[in-house]
C-alpha cells in the first residue's frame, strides 16, 4: 500500500516533484494552507507542515493511520508534542535549514543598530541631513555575548569573530568541546550580561528561558549594550525592556520575535527610535525555504524506507527541568 503524504502548507516545487516521483508514495495537498481536511487526515501516514498548521491532541485522535509529522521549521510551538508521543507519532523538524538565514538576520540587526542604519535611512527620507545625530558604535575589539550556543549561536559567533569581536557565550547544556572548537569563552549568564557590548539570544522557548531577560537582569546589564533577539519573543520581558530603553540602560535593540505575534499596534516598542523591529523573518529566505522543503522530503523518504529518524522532537529533555545555574532565572514570578 502506498504511503499517503499530506502537505499542508507551501512546499518547494523541486521537493514536491521528488516526493511525487518516489515509488510507494502518494502526495496530497491541503486546499487551504494550514488546514487539514478530516477525510484526508484519516487516511494520511505523514503530515508535512509548517508553523501555520496547529497540531493538537484532538486532531491527532482522528489521525488513525498517522505515523509521522515533519515540520519544515526550526520552531515547534505549533505542535502538541506530548500528544504526538501519546499517539506514538514520530515528529521531526528541519532546524539545520535555517541556520544561515537566522544568523544573517541576527547580524543584520546588529549592524543596523551599531551603525544606526535604520535611523539614518528614516532621517534622509524625511529630507534631513543631520549627521551629528547619528554617531555609531565600532564593533571591532568589543565583546559579543551569545545566549544559547547551538546551531545558530555558533554561526553568529563565527560572524562576530570575523568582525574582530571577542566572543563569549552562556549555555549550560552545551558541551565544552563546542566552546573550544569555536574559540568561544564559557561565562555565566550574569557575566555575559555584565560584560557584553552586544548580546544576542539563540535559545529555545522553554519554562526556563521564559522571561530570561527581565528587570532583575536589566538593572545590571552593561550600560549602552546592543540587544538582539531572533529566538523566541517570550525570552525577553517586553514591558521591562521598555523600561530599560526609557532609562537608557541599553543603547538599542533589534527584535524579530515578540511576546505576541503579530506585534499589537498598541505595543510600546513601536515608539522607540532606537528599536528596530522585523516581523519574524529569521527563516524567510528562498534558500532556507528550499533547504527546509528538501530536508523534510528526505526525512520522509528515509523514515518510510528504513525507519531512520533525525532531528526528532522534543529536543533535549534536560532543557525542560534541569536546575538553572543562575539564580534570577528562578524568579518565582517567572511563570
Ligand atoms: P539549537 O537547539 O541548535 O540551540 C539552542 C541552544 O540553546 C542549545 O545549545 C541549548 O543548549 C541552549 N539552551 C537551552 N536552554 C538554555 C538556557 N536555559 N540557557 C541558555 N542556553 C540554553 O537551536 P537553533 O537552531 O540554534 O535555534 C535557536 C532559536 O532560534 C530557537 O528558539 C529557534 O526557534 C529560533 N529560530 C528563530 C528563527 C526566526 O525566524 N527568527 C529562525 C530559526 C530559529
Amino acid at each position: 500500500m502506498k504511503k499517503r503524504i499530506l502537505i499542508t502548507e507551501r512546499f518547494a516545487q523541486d521537493s514536491l516533484s521528488f516526493l511525487q516521483q518516489t515509488p510507494g508514495f502518494e502526495v496530497l495537498r491541503s486546499k487551504i494552507p494550514g488546514t487539514i481536511d478530516p477525510a484526508l487526515l484519516v487516511t494520511s501516514h505523514a503530515l508535512l507542515i509548517r508553523s501555520q498548521t496547529l497540531i493538537t491532541d484532538k486532531l491527532l485522535e482522528q489521525a488513525k493511520n498517522l505515523q509521522l509529522i515533519i515540520t519544515s521549521t526550526s520552531g515547534f510551538d505549533h505542535i502538541d508534542l506530548a500528544a504526538a508521543a501519546k499517539w506514538g507519532i514520530t515528529v521531526m523538524h528541519t532546524p539545520t535549514a535555517h541556520i544561515e538565514s537566522a544568523a544573517q538576520l541576527t547580524w543584520g540587526l546588529v549592524l543596523a543598530c551599531s551603525s544606526r542604519i535604520f535611523e539614518a535611512s528614516k532621517m534622509v527620507k524625511a529630507g534631513l541631513w543631520d549627521r551629528n545625530q547619528l554617531i555609531g558604535f565600532e564593533l571591532a575589539g568589543q565583546n559579543y555575548g551569545i545566549i544559547g550556543l547551538g546551531r545558530i549561536g555558533t554561526r553568529v559567533a563565527q560572524m562576530a569573530q570575523t568582525f574582530g569581536m571577542t566572543v563569549a557565550a552562556y549555555d549550560p547544556y552545551q558541551d565544552e568541546e563546542v566552546f573550544a572548537q569555536h574559540k568561544v569563552a564559557r561565562l555565566s549568564y550574569e557575566e555575559i550580561l555584565r560584560t557584553s557590548d552586544v548580546i544576542s539570544f539563540h535559545v529555545p522557548q522553554t519554562p526556563e528561558t521564559k522571561y530570561m531577560l527581565r528587570r532583575s537582569q536589566f538593572e545590571f546589564i552593561r550600560r549602552g549594550t546592543i540587544l538582539v533577539n531572533t529566538s523566541r519573543g517570550m525570552v525577553i520581558h517586553e514591558a521591562d525592556l521598555c523600561e530599560a530603553l526609557e532609562q537608557g540602560w541599553i543603547r538599542s535593540a533589534g527584535l524579530d520575535v515578540f511576546e505576541k505575534e503579530p506585534l499589537p499596534r498598541t505595543s510600546k516598542l513601536l515608539n522607540y527610535p532606537q528599536v528596530l523591529l522585523t516581523p519574524h523573518i529569521g527563516a524567510n529566505t528562498e534558500e532556507a525555504f528550499h533547504k527546509a522543503s528538501q530536508a523534510a522530503a528526505n526525512k520522509c523518504v528515509r523514515f518510510f524506507g528504513d525507519g531512520t529518524t533525525s532531528e526528532t522532537l522534543p529536543p533535549k529533555a534536560s532543557w525542560y527541568g534541569a536546575p538553572a545555574p543562575f539564580a534570577p532565572l528562578h524568579d518565582p514570578s517567572n511563570g
